[in-house]
């Protein structure tokens, strides 16, 4: 093993190469390009194979790095995919947008030791690319369908995971979702620079030739009720994730050119899309040639200063009321922003939106930080007589969101959610109060990430099995 690996003492960290913020800015095509082979064994052979691997331990899906990285070591690229495919749905995605910094590259040994984290997310991006491209990603091939059927709300990634799962095991499944395309924000909130469209909607075409029926442009609680979809089906899975978006309660708030972060990124990845969108066509929605302020710290509010840097804005500037090391937003997502031309005022709060119809101008209030809240995070306090005037044509609200009314929206009043919004769910089941209604991914954890969602949706899936077959045991012992 050691000949393969340890490299990381001789051959130093390199990421894939990064496309000059020149030229990205002109295009809304992914950022990093990718691994050539000899890199991609080179820098997996970087990884020390420690005893304790802690990047697996912080990796939501527990995935099996150190062995991936040493088959890509060794050339064995197929056996490296089959392992990472194994523990997660969409190997691929994660590689791409996995704040990996936070999660297991935060936690490699190497880096630990001041060596550079071996490049996880980048090693699994190019095998699972690999994997496609040599046609080693099949449908799944149902050999004995059940008679059982799950429904699923929401074609997000916990949907998705959970579909698939539960098709792996004979199930039949029906997705319903409000959108017309499946892919929950990873279509219609995360931008292409950050994941490109062909990534998501390969994986959906695989699931749709894996037999999972989609029914798009339905929503429960227009088109039908939660109850109904109990009756059709043996169970049924609310992924539906958040997007009620928070809103700043300041003078001005209801001047026109005001946006909830999600307005304004539907309507520019519609455009990728190649769709029609009209608020966006005629100027309303498009950063072009204006001054575009945006508020918010997280990685919704990185999405869109870049979003808006790449439709040709005349300046871009991120108003957050803590300072860089308090941002949560991921620390590569507010790098990459910074090289791209964005000004970030930290440390500064929204005070007043000025204009008489439109927004022209934000007040500005400067902030400083005093004890740590409940949270352990710094609170932001004003400064007094600090305020000042900034220019803006367009301010965009990226404050995070909370979730619908989903008892009152799906006419199930009686569906348990937490003080939050949130549905609850017993932990260990991740059945709601409902029987055999199970929940997964943001609309339960709250706002989070990709990895958690596909997470909930693995766990929910193996949960729902559970339930599926504890029924169709009752039935044949009553019959
Ligand atoms: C702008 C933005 C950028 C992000 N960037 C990252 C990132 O870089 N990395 C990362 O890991 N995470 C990121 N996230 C978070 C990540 O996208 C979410 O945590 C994840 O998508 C949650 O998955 P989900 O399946 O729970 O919900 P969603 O992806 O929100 O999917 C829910 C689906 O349910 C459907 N739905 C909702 N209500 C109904 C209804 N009543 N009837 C039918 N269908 C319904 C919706 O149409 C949607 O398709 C980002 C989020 C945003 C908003
Ligand atoms: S899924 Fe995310 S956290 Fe896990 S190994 Fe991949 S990039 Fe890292």
């Amino acid at each position: 093993m050691t000949e393969k690996m340890l490299k990381f003492v001789n051959i130093g960290q390199q990421t894939p190469p990064k496309r000059s913020a020149n030229k990205r800015k002109d295009d809304f095509k992914e950022v990093y390009d990718e691994f050539i082979n000899n890199r991609a064994k080179e820098q997996s052979s970087r990884c020390s194979q420690c005893g304790v691997p802690f990047c697996q331990v912080h990796c939501p899906l527990h995935n099996n790095i150190p062995d991936w990285l040493k088959l890509t070591a060794e050339g064995r690229l197929e056996d490296a995919y089959e392992l990472a495919q194994s523990t997660n749905n969409m190997p691929e995605v994660c590689g791409r947008i996995c704040p990996q910094d936070r999660l297991c590259e935060g936690n490699c040994v190497i880096e630990r030791s001041g060596h550079g984290t071996v490049t996880i997310g980048s090693v699994e991006k190019y095998i699972t690319e690999t994997a496609w491209e040599k046609g080693w990603i099949k449908p799944i091939k149902v050999k004995k369908e059940k008679n059982q059927s799950v429904g699923i709300i929401g074609a997000g990634p916990a949907g998705l995971a959970c579909a698939e799962q539960l098709r792996k095991s004979g199930f039949k499944i029906t997705i319903y979702d409000r959108y017309d395309r499946p892919g929950g924000l990873l279509i219609y909130g995360i931008p292409n620079f950050k994941l490109e469209k062909f990534v998501v909607e390969r994986r959906t075409k695989l699931l749709k030739e894996s037999g999972i029926k989609f029914k798009q442009n339905f929503e429960i609680g227009k088109d039908s009720s939660l109850e109904e979809l109990k009756s059709i089906h043996d169970a049924v899975l609310i992924a539906t994730g958040v997007y009620k978006a928070r809103n700043v309660e300041i003078e001005g708030k209801n001047l026109k050119n005001i946006f909830p972060a999600m307005d304004f990124l539907t309507a520019s990845n519609r455009k990728g899309l190649g769709d029609e969108v009209k608020l966006f066509d005629n100027g309303t929605l498009n950063g072009e040639n204006k001054n575009v302020v945006v508020v918010g710290g997280g990685d919704t509010a990185m999405d869109c200063v870049r979003t808006a840097i790449r439709q040709k804005a005349k300046s871009v500037k991120c108003l957050y009321r803590r300072d860089r090391e308090n941002m949560p937003g991921s620390s590569r997502e507010v790098s990459n922003a910074i090289e791209e031309g964005i000004e970030f005022l930290w440390l500064s709060n929204p005070k007043k939106f000025i204009g008489r119809t439109k927004v022209e101008a934000v007040e500005v209030t400067k902030m400083e930080l005093g004890e740590a809240d409940s949270s352990g995070r710094k609170k932001p306090i004003s400064i007094k007589n600090s305020e000042y005037k900034l220019e803006a044509d367009m301010v965009i609200k990226a404050l995070g969101f909370d979730p619908e009314n989903i008892p009152k929206l799906f006419g199930s009043e009686n569906l348990s959610v937490s003080k939050w919004g949130t549905i609850k769910i017993d932990l260990k089941t991740m059945q709601t109060n409902l029987p055999g209604v199970f929940a997964a991914g943001d609309i339960v954890r709250g706002a989070s990430l990709v990895v958690w969602a596909i997470r909930d949706g693995r766990d929910a899936a193996i949960e729902i099995e559970k339930y599926l077959n504890s029924i169709s045991e009752k039935k044949i012992k009553a019959a």
